[in-house]
């Protein structure tokens, strides 16, 4: 008997990527509450989390809640409901390290150098083009106090941004850069399941053969694979309708 259901959430759960759930998915999700601790873990930030799952959810009660866990950008931070307090609490923030830091903002300064796009002199009192933002590196090619006007004219294509992140890929290959916001460029540990599960075991003091995990890109290459690769027990979604199907047969043999 598993005492663990751990779901991805994007084409798991939900039909398209970055929608809600279903309500009927929800309804299904807390009952199964009753039954196991649910594990969510998706690349997402809190807020989704949150808008995309907890929100449909609208008939589970607090006590039902506290057994909903929350592992947010893959698992780099998680999440639990607090029933007397009625609310979200961090359990654990992992920032990235010093040095994760200092080899992401080297990439991204090296490659805006490399390509002309470094506009230091642009920047106005004190602002700055590299931010530490905890979990992630922001890069924003103007600092963030520059104008909008001065914002939307520097890259309204990505083209300048595309080539940066390019180059800042080859400059650090282990992390993860991705364009975002009108000159911003978002880079961070590149963080699989695989690290999500890792901690998941050991916050819920479980053995792998203790879970069941619901995917749709667990095929090789795919961000559901290492999960896979771990040796957890992993059922292959191709929709939220499948999982769906499962699931009212597993609380439907209880
Ligand atoms: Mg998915």
């Amino acid at each position: 008997m598993k005492k663990v259901l751990a779901f991805d959430i994007d084409q798991t759960l939900n039909e398209l990527t970055k929608t809600p759930i279903p309500l009927e998915m929800g309804s299904i999700l807390t009952k199964c509450l009753d039954h196991f601790e649910v594990c969510l873990i998706s690349g997402q930030k809190f807020d989704q989390f949150i808008a995309q799952v907890v929100d449909r959810m609208p008939e589970a009660t607090p006590e039902e809640l506290s057994h909903l866990h929350l592992f947010v950008t893959q698992g780099t931070q998680y999440f639990r409901f607090n029933p007397k307090e009625k609310q979200w609490i961090s359990v654990y923030d992992n920032p990235l390290t010093k040095e994760q830091v200092e080899k992401i903002s080297n990439a991204l300064e090296t490659a805006a150098k490399e390509l002309g796009y470094w506009e230091a002199d642009q920047l106005l009192d004190g602002d700055e083009i590299i931010e530490d933002r905890h979990a992630m590196v922001a890069f924003s090619a103007l600092g963030q106090k520059a104008d909008a006007h001065a914002k939307h004219a520097w890259d309204p294509d990505h083209k300048k941004r595309d080539k940066i992140v390019a180059r800042a890929k080859e400059l650090a290959p282990e992390f993860t850069f991705e364009v975002g916001g009108t000159t911003t460029i978002n880079a961070n540990t590149g963080a699989t399941k695989e690290y999500g599960m890792t901690h998941l075991l050991e916050e819920l003091k479980v053995e792998k053969s203790d879970i069941l995990y619901f995917g749709d890109m667990t095929q090789p290459g795919g961000n559901d694979y290492p999960v896979v690769e771990m040796g957890i027990d992993t059922i292959t979604v191709r929709n939220n309708e499948d999982t769906s199907f499962a699931l009212k047969g597993i609380l439907g043999i209880l």
